[in-house]
């Protein structure tokens, strides 16, 4: 890499939702913005967690100097366990952010080794933005934005080529529950003094208007809770720090109790609590093993498990099959949080098993006043940011590739870009000189699939085996090899799982077992004498028979037994 230019090379969130990641290198000196993951689709089976490609990171390892985190949410800081594994570089964001990196880590058994620098929250009304850190070549000054969580910035990145602006997840919320709003005044500072490349959010950029305030929420909230004949229980993410805090405002206010249910909801409110950056009034908790024999006209639940997740509390909740509470006929059910695409199933399904159960169920269904408010920037607060910023450069981040587009076209039309708009996805780096802004030659990007529960990086070749075992079964032909005469025993056994009815198969495994005989008694004695030859040779040639036969692809597993 020459000398003297500033490179931007995006790892993740460039194409797709989630796992975001971008490095920036000037000289010999590089950092990465956040290390996200994301969920896997549903075709992935099995796979827990999907990461970032981080081979470019451990070529370039030398010039690591540090992950620098914009805020906690899962699609920014999530890969880190399987990061640090392999690169050890101090880490820096906010206090709660590196509260749930710290929870994290700890999880993974890996805090011991990590480093964790705090970076003081910005924020104009504590007096405490304007603090700058100095990594290498870069000076980051974080900016305080509202999301749908805390503490979340934008950076500042200044390089000796131009300052860099990062905007991280945002909206434009001038009334948020903690009274810290978005830092206009800072991105307009930055504007003044010249920018030479704007990173924006664009996972809203296909919804006109202004996201609304998080303080739109509560008008329904309150409208639901009020008329409740019996107890209410809201979902929502455990990190809506501002959503809790509304719901615990409300529920106050009507004269109900509090109570929380499910690991990531009392993680987070013991966190959030801990940290004074959510207000529990005295004396409003009920304990949760109190919540059964609670008086149901005088509570509030809040419980994790929005998105139906399989052994989360609310779908367990659905199918009553929870030891602290149920959902019972006349209670009140609220999700207070996005339906995300992909998750409609199961949660639609969680949704019908509420309505068996005769209690009353409200979910985001276009009413009058809104029953969950977007965390991210819709397209006038899009346009506001471009024209406050006035960037030379502008890169759509995080989303999907239409959206990457669409955010470019807007801010063509904004117009207050000054020179390229690059629409990238990940791998593709960009150089940026004193002249001008370049594509250079793609590096290895992608995504790795994780088993959450052995954090082993997953080859693509098992989920192709978990997919046809999924789609069409298994077959295992087990042969009985004489191991003196070397020689079959009897027939061959075939068992099959998935794959054909006994009744439809008897023809197909009748003509299954005669392939795996001709394929033995076609093979020589060389091949006859390595076994994994011969099972190899049974498993090709039954593939294309049994796929002849039926037009499906079991996986097929051949088993020989020495007698
Ligand atoms: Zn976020």
């Amino acid at each position: 890499m020459k000398q003297q230019s500033l490179w931007a090379v995006p790892l993740g969130g460039l194409g797709e939702f989630g796992m975001n990641m971008l490095v920036l290198r000037y000289g010999d000196d590089m950092i990465v913005v956040d290390a996200g993951m994301m969920f896997p689709e549903a075709e992935l089976l099995g796979v827990d967690v999907v990461i970032p490609d981080i081979t470019f990171l451990k070529q370039n390892r030398n010039a690591l100097r540090a992950i620098v985190l914009t805020h906690g949410h899962e699609d920014h800081i999530g890969a880190l366990p399987y990061i640090l594994r392999d690169i050890n570089v101090p880490i820096y964001g906010t206090e709660y952010t590196l509260a749930l990196v710290k929870r994290r880590l700890e999880e993974h058994g890996l805090l011991d080794q990590a480093t964790l620098r705090e970076v003081k929250t910005p924020s104009v009304a504590l007096g405490t933005s304007g603090r700058k850190i100095q990594i290498g070549a870069f000076e980051i000054e974080y900016i305080y934005v509202t999301h749908s969580t805390i503490d979340c910035a934008a950076l500042a990145i200044r390089t000796p080529i131009g300052v860099v602006i990062h905007t991280g997840d945002f909206k434009i919320d001038p009334t948020p529950t903690d009274l810290r709003p978005f830092d206009l005044h800072k991105f307009a500072d930055y504007g003044q003094e010249g920018v030479l490349a704007l990173f924006s959010d664009s996972t809203n950029v296909e919804r006109a208007g202004y996201t609304p305030s998080e303080r739109a929420v509560k008008p329904r909230l309150e409208e639901l809770c009020r008329a409740a004949p019996r107890k209410v229980i809201v979902s929502c993410f455990a990190s809506s720090i501002h959503r809790i805090q509304q719901v615990i405002e409300v529920a106050g206010m009507l004269g109900r109790k509090v109570g929380f249910v499910g690991r990531s909801m009392v993680d987070n409110v013991e966190l959030s609590h801990s940290l004074s950056r959510l207000s529990i009034p005295d004396g409003i908790v009920v304990r949760p093993q109190d919540l059964k024999s609670f008086d149901p006209k005088k509570l509030v639940v809040l419980v994790s498990g929005s998105q139906a997740e399989p052994m989360s509390s609310l779908s367990r909740l659905a199918v009553d099959n929870h030891r602290l509470l149920s959902v019972d006929e006349n209670d009140t059910v609220i999700l207070s949080s996005r339906i995300i695409p992909g998750n409609e199933k199961p949660i639609f399904r969680m949704i019908d098993h509420m309505f068996r159960r005769r209690a009353l169920i409200y979910y985001e269904d276009g009413g009058r006043a809104p029953i969950h408010v977007s965390g991210h920037a819709s397209q006038e607060e899009l346009k506001l940011v471009l024209n406050l910023v006035r960037p030379k450069y502008f890169i759509p981040i995080h989303g999907e590739y239409r959206m990457l587009f669409r955010h470019a076209a807007l801010a063509r039309q904004v117009g207050t870009v000054s020179g390229e708009i690059f629409v990238i996805e990940d791998g593709q780096p960009i150089e940026f000189t004193e002249e001008g802004a370049y594509r250079r030659e793609k590096v290895a990007a992608g995504r790795v699939l994780v088993d959450s529960g052995s954090l082993e990086e997953i080859e693509e070749v098992v989920i192709r085996d978990r997919q046809h075992l999924s789609e069409d079964g298994v077959v295992v032909p087990i042969i009985a090899i004489d191991k003196h005469t070397g020689t079959v025993e009897g027939s061959p056994e075939i068992v099959n799982r998935g794959f054909l009815s006994s009744d439809d198969g008897q023809e197909v495994m009748a003509g299954a077992r005669e392939v795996v005989l001709r394929t033995i008694e076609q093979s020589n004695p060389e091949e006859m004498a390595d076994w994994s030859v011969i099972k190899e040779k049974i498993r090709v040639d039954l593939k294309r028979y049994l796929n002849k036969q039926t037009a499906k692809r079991p996986l097929i597993l051949p088993v020989i037994l020495e007698v």
